[in-house]
């Protein structure tokens, strides 16, 4: 019958392990996880659970019992260590060796740490796993004034909750633009705006040098940016740090065993698999052929990617024919702005704004070559669901069309 090893109890790991039961694989399945915690939702972390308005209890990914009733052994806590791709084993730090007959990778990412002095100081913080915001939470009556080092989303979310908390908030983001990484201009500048009117104290262009400490308390007491020339840049008075300047994603020891790929990522194939016979690799470790990326070979940090890479991994063991071709979706909470985005902008060469960013909710359109590859939509859900359609086709639309936000996208001549 076989036995499913699979590494990481996060999303893919989670969905991994749903779907092989769905699909009515009867070997064992065993999930191995090195937080201490049953598999639970990510997203929240920077919002419903950092403000305190969600309990834990309502993460979680699936009540404790479902995992028992089908008869998938988790083993929280536990860290696998070293794979072994000749002898199908893969070792923990408890010491056990674990047969496998496949093996699902679904290690996600760690943060990657600030490269800077002061970097290691215990009021630095960051988001990743729920521990973290616990510890984080805890600390948070000690901050008045909060650096938030990144202008991601997760960056960005925090930003929106802590304002809301009634602290002061500065964010500091190296690019010259928030979310450069994954939207245009138009967005960046629209989030940009909010911010500060919610009294984010914003930095762009701003690259951190130093937290400076306190020798004595070796406490926190601010942010110094690079200066020019030589001589040191402005500091910004803080008494705690969150950093959201992106993840390393954890694959040290699939590279190990002789996977293909880099620290940047394991390389799979259309079916998730990976260079080593009978591993897959899932989610926010996995690099992969993207369509809708033009065909490069990219990593998507999303839920999206990591349930429909799960979904993709366990067909294919359980003998169907499986690829991964799923437009990637996202979204974003900030103030009472719900950002919802299909496709991906990377590389568009047009974007079109649709609607009124003054008014609320807009989208911006984004096309490569006269085709629509990926819409942001604020506070509009009806441009995001059938937006969807238009990215999936590659629909070629006339830009003054879709600007004009009266007519319904779905309406419009392709
Ligand atoms: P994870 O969910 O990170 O799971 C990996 C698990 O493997 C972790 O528990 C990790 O500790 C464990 N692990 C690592 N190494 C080992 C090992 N050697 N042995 C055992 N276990 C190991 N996505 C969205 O689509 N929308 C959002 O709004 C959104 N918001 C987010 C907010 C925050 C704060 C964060 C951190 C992420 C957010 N994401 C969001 C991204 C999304 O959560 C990730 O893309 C998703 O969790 C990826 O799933 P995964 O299974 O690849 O990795």
């Amino acid at each position: 019958m076989g036995r499913v090893v699979i590494v990481g109890a996060g999303h893919g790991g989670a969905q991994a392990a749903i779907m092989l039961r769905q699909l009515g694989y009867a070997g064992t399945v065993t999930m191995i996880g090195d937080e201490p915690e049953l598999p639970y939702e990510r997203p929240p972390l920077s919002k419903d659970y950092l403000a305190g308005e969600k309990p834990f209890e309502r993460l979680l990914i699936r009540p404790e019992r479902f995992w028992a009733e089908r008869g998938i052994d988790i083993r929280p806590g536990e860290r696998v260590v070293t794979v072994d791709a000749e002898a199908h084993r893969v070792t923990t730090d408890r010491g056990e060796a674990i047969q496998y007959d496949r093996l699902i990778w679904a290690a996600g990412g760690r943060p990657r740490a600030l490269p800077c002095p002061g970097g290691e100081c215990g009021d630095v913080h960051r988001i990743r796993t729920r521990a973290d915001v616990d510890r984080l939470v805890a600390h948070l009556g000690e901050a008045e004034r909060i650096a938030i080092i990144g202008g991601g989303y997760i960056g960005l979310e925090a930003a929106a909750v802590l304002v809301k908390l009634g602290k002061r908030v500065s964010l500091f983001e190296a690019q010259e633009r928030l979310l450069a990484r994954v939207a245009g201009p138009a967005l960046s500048a629209f989030y940009a705006e909010r911010h500060r009117a919610h009294g984010v104290d914003l930095h762009l262009g701003a690259s951190v040098a130093a937290i400076e400490t306190d020798p004595a308390s070796g406490r926190m007491t601010g942010v110094r940016l690079a200066g020019g020339d030589g001589t040191p840049g402005m500091l910004v008075p803080a008494d705690m740090a969150i950093v959201g300047i992106g993840i390393v994603p954890e694959v040290a020891p699939l590279l190990a065993a002789g996977a293909a790929g880099d620290a940047s990522g394991v390389s799979v194939d259309e079916r998730c698999r990976t260079s080593l016979a009978d591993i897959f690799a899932i989610g926010d470790c996995a690099v992969a052929a993207n369509r809708f990326a033009g065909g490069a070979r990219i990593r998507v940090e999303s839920v999206q990617n990591a349930n429909d890479q799960a979904g993709v991994a366990a067909r294919t063991i359980c003998g169907e024919d499986a690829v991964y071709d799923a437009v990637p979706w996202f979204w974003s909470n900030q103030y009472d702005l719900k950002l919802q985005t299909v496709g991906l902008s990377l590389g568009h060469d047009e974007a079109v704004l649709r609607g009124d960013p003054a008014a609320g909710g807009f989208s911006v359109v984004y096309l490569k070559d006269g085709r629509v590859i990926a819409l942001d939509c604020v506070n509009a859900t009806k441009d995001y669901v059938q937006g969807r359609a238009l990215v999936l086709a590659g629909a070629r639309i006339d830009p003054l069309d879709l600007a004009d936000a009266s007519r319904p996208l779905k309406e419009l001549p392709q």
